[in-house]
């Protein structure tokens, strides 16, 4: 028998875009302890709970550790070479019947980036669609969408270290106190040490709500008007950077014209934020050398998600405060790898590096790489594949690492969607919510069982080594979709995950000199990367990512929230719990973890409780138009009068706040106006 010893191995934390990385010490499966490294650029202080407790679900007995068939209402085990061939045959009829375009496929976050690279190939070069989204559609691509037009890369413009250096951290409409815990540290500490200003605008009373200089609390969803006021006030005083804008940014003039209506008396009468503390905010913005701008999906997941998300990087542009040490703007990420889907081309109109999936000559370095003839047409994003299934167009999904059914906004209408379906497979760690729907389901690794890179909030780029052995017959993602491809006529024979990133950066500009070797251990880069492996912490040092180096000043507009019929009469806003992880199939089953939080609840203002009769452990129903949830109350003050909050986290999937949410969207990206949602409270 092999002897076991102790063994310590570098890994990156799943659970937050800051991308902490550590070393796990374990002995044969046991995980003894996680050791933070101090010379992680990312984290650099500690983890937070979830990185430091949260991976005891990797030995959980629930593991999906063989292939499942569905045979009627059931499911059986099969060998690998049976579950394969029968998807690949399957896949096959449906494209040779339906077309190309009649199969999506969802990618992961959650999967490595050389996994991500694999299933846009192989939905494009094997399948021949660009039908290939990933979870970015759920919460940032309105933030990608504002950045891309207004500086020319859709990523964080510096790096987390910034952050922790600026005068002054603006955040809207994000709790990185329980969504980026780390990072959220970083802050506190400047905020005591440095004296560092904060502003935070958030509905909620968030612990860094508590602590701001300024606290704003705008109305649900207006966002844009008080953000496009403050501006106009910073424009009309002369209180902006008129050097930069003048050498540096296009459009001024145009854009200065748009922000007329955006007086502080109308941001005051559509926000509820007064005059005064709009000009405070405007003073404490002229005053700051340095500041940083970070968001996430409050402000993303509205109908006008995008166009805030382009107020906010104008708001940035005309003060100057980009490109420099200490500055610049931060959508901050919510997976791991959300950032890393998007950069390896998980999208439905763009290959890896932003490259177009129109550029003819783009196309044509991939079709001569790739030796196959590549679709032209745009794909479906996450939001359109539930539509068309719907339609009737859409016949067959293949979902790698997403739990669609309890994350995708309007659950109720995905899971009709998703029974609709001729074929579809999931690939995941769990037998999830979304598995039930499934046809075939592949057992995939969790990341503590494979090697790979990840890439963070500030576009840093980290390997991941292997931490344990695959559980049972479960495989990397990688390896599952090479075996597919080959079954469907490619002709793949990667070895190592580092094979696949050498092919996917010697396509790509953007990341050309990532290496393995440059990433050996604690290394890392932050992309652009040039060939010779300089990285780049900060964006637009320089000039912005456009041909003429200029930035772009661009007018947008308010789109008022979804007003319900007034039955519904509080507005319920959601977001993340910091002791677990997304929809909860990881970090529910930590026993340390759960029993920390066990359920999700949803939390009452005082006033709303007293009126009602309830109290903390009361339970009550909420409905909305689309659908019911029974859910246990929590009465506390950070929350005021008719407002409600639900963490999306969720032990029980019929407690998921998506059966409450939604298909409303927003306009440019699609993205879900989850934040946009009214119910009335029954107590039970
Ligand atoms: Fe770091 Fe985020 Fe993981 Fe916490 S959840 S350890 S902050 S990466």
């Amino acid at each position: 028998m092999r002897e076991s010893r102790v063994r310590k191995t570098k890994t990156v934390c799943t659970y937050c875009g800051v991308g902490c990385s550590f070393d796990i010490w374990t002995k044969d499966r046991k995980i003894l302890k996680v050791e933070p490294q101090m010379e992680a650029p990312a984290n650099q202080i500690s983890t937070c709970v979830k990185g430091k407790f949260g991976w005891d679900f990797v030995n959980s007995s629930e593991r999906l550790v063989k292939p499942l068939i569905r045979k009627g209402d059931a499911f059986y085990p099969v060998e690998w070479g049976e579950a394969l061939d029968y998807v690949a045959e399957r896949l096959s009829d449906i494209r040779g019947e339906y077309g190309p375009d009649a199969i999506g496929y969802i990618s992961s976050s959650k999967c490595t980036n050389e996994e991500n690279y694999l299933m846009q190939k192989f939905a494009r070069s094997v399948m021949g669609t660009n039908n290939i989204d990933n979870c970015s559609r759920y919460c940032q691509s309105p933030a990608t969408y504002a950045l891309r037009q207004t500086m020319g890369y859709g990523g964080d413009s510096g790096s987390i270290e910034d952050i922790a250096a600026a005068d002054l951290v603006f955040i809207i409409g994000a709790n990185p106190a329980e969504s980026h815990p780390v990072l959220s540290t970083r802050i506190r500490q400047a905020h005591k040490r440095d004296d560092q200003k904060l502003i935070v605008a958030d509905l909620r009373k968030n612990d860094m709500a508590e602590r701001a200089d300024q606290w704003l609390q705008p109305k649900p969803g207006t966002d844009l008007v008080w953000i496009a006021a403050v501006t106009k006030v910073l424009i009309d005083r002369g209180w902006y950077d008129s050097t930069f804008v003048a050498e540096r940014v296009r459009h001024f003039e145009e854009y200065r014209a748009s922000l007329q209506r955006y007086t502080l008396d109308y941001a005051e009468e559509v926000t509820g934020i007064s005059k005064e503390q709009l000009i405070r905010v405007a003073e404490m913005i002229r005053d700051a050398n340095r500041m940083c701008l970070l968001w996430a999906m409050g402000v993303t997941q509205h109908m006008g998600g995008s166009d805030t998300s382009t107020a906010i990087c104008n708001l940035s542009l005309i003060t100057g405060q980009v490109g420099r040490l200490g500055t610049g703007v931060y959508p901050l990420r919510g997976h791991n790898n959300v950032q890393g889907a998007g950069d390896f081309g998980c999208a439905p109109d763009v290959l890896p590096g932003y490259a177009s999936v129109f550029d003819e000559k783009v196309r044509a370095e991939y079709e001569q790489a790739w030796n196959v003839k590549l679709p032209d047409r745009r794909g479906l994003d996450n939001h359109q594949m539930v539509e068309r299934i719907h339609e009737g167009r859409l016949k067959a999904m293949y979902l790698k690492g997403e739990e669609i059914a309890l994350v995708d906004s309007n659950a109720n209408h995905v899971g009709k969607a998703l029974e609709k379906l001729d074929f579809f497979v999931v690939q995941d760690v769990f037998f999830s919510k979304t598995a039930q729907y499934a046809d075939v389901v592949l057992p995939a690794c969790p990341s503590l069982e494979k090697e790979g890179t990840f890439t963070n909030t500030e576009r840093r780029v980290q390997r991941l080594y292997k931490v344990l052995e695959p559980l049972g017959e479960s495989k990397p993602d990688w390896q599952i979709l090479m075996g597919l491809a080959n079954r469907l006529g490619a002709d793949w024979n990667y070895q190592h995950p580092g094979e696949i990133l050498a092919e996917a950066v010697s396509l790509t500009e953007l990341m050309a000199g990532i290496t393995y070797s440059r990433l050996e251990g604690y290394d890392s880069l932050q992309w652009p990367v040039s060939d010779d492996g300089v990285d780049t912490p900060l964006l637009y040092a320089d000039r912005f990512a456009f041909d003429d180096g200029k930035a772009r000043l661009v007018p947008v507009d308010w789109t008022p929230p979804l007003q319900l019929p007034e039955e519904y009469d509080l507005h319920l806003n959601n977001g993340r719990m910091l002791e677990h992880f997304h929809e909860g199939n990881l970090t529910y089953r930590v026993k340390g973890l759960r029993e920390k939080v066990p359920d999700t609840y949803v939390e009452v203002s005082g006033s709303l409780a007293e009126e009602r009769g309830i109290r903390t452990g009361s339970r009550v129903r909420l409905v909305s138009p689309y659908g019911a949830v029974n859910v246990s109350v929590v009465v506390t003050d950070d929350v005021k009068g008719k407002e409600l909050y639900m963490p999306m986290n969720t032990s029980k999937a019929e407690e998921a706040v998506n059966f409450l949410t939604s298909s409303h969207h927003d306009q440019h990206t699609h993205t879900p106006a989850y934040k946009e949602i009214a119910v009335r409270m029954e107590v039970l």
